[in-house]
């Protein structure tokens, strides 16, 4: 299996350096995988002039799969839009055809005092957020920041394909049936044409898996419903603005966006993994980041690009073992427990496996 490596901006070296320790083990047990480090984000830009340099974009192109730190920085902020570091990871999805992105908010019991909502709220929690990551405001055309009647004016445009819905719609479809049966498309079709087009096509797939019980919620209602009882959720399916932000949301159920993968699969499964947190520049290079959502991140890749459920498994049952042995980095911190470096928690992971 050849994977391709972008470890990016701040904290993303550190912690892709854990997630490529659990790797390691992995191959001494006999798996055949191929790492190939290349750059992306700020760091694109520093050695290669670009946030996603040619040489990556082929590298990944030709991997099964790609594991992401994270990018981003203040350094970039000043840059014209086109080289910022953001506008790599944009690009990459784009390229791989990244259309869905699963992101799991997932409650460890042990953390339930880390969440800032009340435990019994929120314990066993278990909702997939399956957000489309290609389409909407983020890339529709025209975009930009022009002068009209004398004064500056910013415009973005809202706008989804049928065949672009219909496909994220199969995935989450396809993940509720597998799990709880459950499937909640989020929109704000009270408003918005291109969401009344998201909501009648989901529809039309829904005839398609007649055992899923879809329901539908307007984005501000479902913001509400996620804090007010979160664990009504199985799968949530919703476009790119909206699933960008609710998953933030969602994250912060479950007590630190230090422990949230996800993953971006295309039509065939072949995918991006990463941690849904940032660069977090506020503790870059000081050892002390949370690498549990890259190395769960790892944990998904084995899932659903290389179908091997046994190894995910083996990796995430490591992972509730350290978290059961009071192992935490600072921000999952509580009293009573053992307070380790990002480096300790790579170490503690490879141990429990
Ligand atoms: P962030 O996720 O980087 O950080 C938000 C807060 O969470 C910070 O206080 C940070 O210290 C903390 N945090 C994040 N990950 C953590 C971890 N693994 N362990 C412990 N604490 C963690 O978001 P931000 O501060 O809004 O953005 C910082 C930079 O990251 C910006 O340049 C932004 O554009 C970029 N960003 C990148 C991605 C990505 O690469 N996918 C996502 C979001 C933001």
């Amino acid at each position: 299996m050849k994977l391709a490596v972008l470890p990016g901006d701040g904290i993303g070296k550190e912690i892709v350096a854990q997630a490529v320790k659990v790797l390691d083990v992995l191959k001494k047990d006999g798996a055949s995988i191929e790492m190939e480090y290349a750059n992306i984000g700020g760091a694109g830009y520093d050695a290669e002039g670009d946030p996603l340099p040619e040489t990556t974009l082929k590298l990944s192109k030709a991997a099964d799969a790609v594991l992401l730190g994270a990018v981003g920085g203040p350094q970039y902020d000043k840059l014209d839009r086109p080289l910022r570091p953001e506008r790599g990871l944009l690009r990459i999805r784009k390229e791989l055809n990244l259309f869905a992105n699963l992101r799991p908010a997932l409650l460890y019991p042990e953390l339930a005092a880390a969440s800032s909502l009340k435990p019994e709220v929120v314990a066993g929690l278990d909702i997939m957020i399956v957000r489309e990551l290609t389409g909407d405001v983020y890339f529709g055309q025209p975009r930009g920041i022009e002068i009209r009647n004398g004064e500056r004016v910013g415009f973005n445009t809202m706008i989804y394909s049928e065949s672009e819905v219909r496909r994220v719609a199969h995935v989450a479809f396809g993940i509720a049936m597998k799990r709880g049966k459950r499937l909640c498309s989020v929109e704000k079709a009270n408003v918005l044409e291109c969401s009344e087009l998201w909501r009648d096509v989901v529809a039309e797939v829904a005839k398609e898996y007649p055992e899923v019980e879809l329901s539908t919620l307007y984005v501000d209602n479902a913001a509400m419903q996620l804090v007010k009882n979160p664990k009504q959720f199985d799968v949530i399916v919703t476009g790119n603005i909206f699933g960008d932000i609710l998953s933030d949301q969602a994250s912060m159920l479950s007590g630190s966006i230090g422990m949230l993968p996800s993953a971006s699969l295309d039509a065939n499964n072949k995918g991006m993994y990463e941690p849904i947190h940032g660069s977090a520049p506020d503790i870059a290079g000081r050892d002390i980041a949370n690498p549990l959502a890259t190395i769960l991140s790892v944990a998904m890749m084995y899932r659903y690009t290389f179908a091997d459920a046994v190894t995910a498994d083996r990796i995430e049952a490591a992972v509730k073992k350290v978290i059961a042995q009071g192992y935490r980095t600072g921000d999952i911190w509580t009293e009573g427990c053992t307070k380790v470096s990002c480096t300790g928690m790579g170490d503690a992971v490879v141990a429990a496996m």
